[in-house]
């Protein structure tokens, strides 16, 4: 019997979509391509973003 993946949907823009997974991963796709992350992984991924200098990279003609 395989495990129920509900998927709650936490943040979606145009390029990305990140959906917490019932089997506790978390599911990041980014156009085709979905990564399963492990909840250990998904918050070293979302450390490792928020230890970014952000005002250092340009991202004004990006329109996000
Ligand atoms: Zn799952």
């Amino acid at each position: 019997m395989e495990a129920e993946h509900r998927v709650q949907n936490l943040h979606r823009n145009g390029s990305c979509q990140i959906d917490r997974c019932s089997c506790g991963q978390y599911h990041v796709s980014i156009g085709r391509m979905t990564m399963h992350l492990t909840a250990v992984q998904f918050f070293s991924v979302a450390h490792a973003m928020q230890s970014i200098d952000w005002e250092s990279q340009s991202t004004g003609d990006l329109n996000l």
